[in-house]
């Protein structure tokens, strides 16, 4: 069976219809399921899917911001479930994830309801783009996107020469390019219209333009916040990026094979 990235939010904090917060599923025959930010409703979008608790194997986070990272803490509440059966859980980010996970789990102290148990912790250097770490098959590398002090854009390498780029939040960043180099699938966040722009988020046509300049096969639009209609974005995209542009929803689906 064909590998697949899911998206399980493709829109931004504010409430819209279709597009909930940042959350998306890398799913891989069958190993547990890798989420690549975990914002608020992504639990929910799993159980629209079939998927639960002990199918979760892997969080790997690109910034702390609560839209990309609070439904972190209803996993772990989930975890403690006496009906649940949770496995060993690894949770990759950037330098603070540790301090992240300790003041989540200070809400509740007498409690621990989001206390963690059973986990790896694995913390990444910003700026040490270029390394990378092995997480279940995967090889992960990572850069700053300068979108927030720790922010960073994941690589994911499958094997068999297949590779999905997630740009988090980010500007239009070279080094962001440099390491969507060649992906089958670059995920590149697109949320507002180029007139819009805010600082360190992305366009759909700053989105086209580091695709086609890291000659990835398939651009995924995503992260739309209100202003952003999504349809717009692919037009928009496709005046700078000649590739294949799909456009995320909620629960999307998006095949992954050589
Ligand atoms: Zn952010
Ligand atoms: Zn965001």
């Amino acid at each position: 069976m064909a590998s697949e990235w899911i998206v399980l939010g493709s829109g931004s904090i504010l409430p819209r219809a279709g597009h909930g917060c940042a959350g998306y599923a890398l799913r891989r025959d069958a190993r547990k399921l890798v989420l690549f930010d975990c914002g608020p409703g992504t639990m929910r979008q799993l159980g629209e899917l079939g998927f639960g608790v002990a199918d979760i194997g892997a969080v790997v986070l690109s910034h702390f911001h609560p839209d990309h990272c609070w439904d972190l803490f209803a996993l772990a509440f989930a975890r403690r479930n006496p009906e649940v059966e949770a496995p060993h859980l690894e949770l990759v980010g950037p330098a603070g994830l540790e301090a992240l996970l300790e003041r989540g789990a200070a809400v509740y102290p007498s409690r621990g309801w989001t206390r963690f148990e059973n986990v790896s912790i694995r913390e990444v250097d910003p700026a040490a783009s270029g390394k990378t770490i092995e997480l279940d098959g995967l090889k992960l590398g990572w850069c700053a996107t300068l979108h927030a002090p720790e922010a960073l854009a994941w690589r994911a390498e499958l094997g068999g020469s297949i590779s999905v780029t997630f740009s988090g939040d980010s500007g239009e960043n070279p080094a962001v390019a440099a390491l969507a180099q060649g992906s089958e699938l670059f995920v590149c966040e697109s949320s507002f219209p180029e007139e819009r722009a805010m600082p360190h988020h992305l366009s759909p046509e700053g989105a086209g333009r580091m695709a086609q300049s890291a000659g990835v096969r398939r651009l995924l639009l995503t992260h739309f916040y209100p202003a952003m209609e999504p349809e717009n974005a692919r037009l928009r995209a496709a005046l700078t990026f000649s590739g294949t542009i799909e456009v995320a929803s909620d629960r999307s689906r998006h095949g992954l094979s050589s």
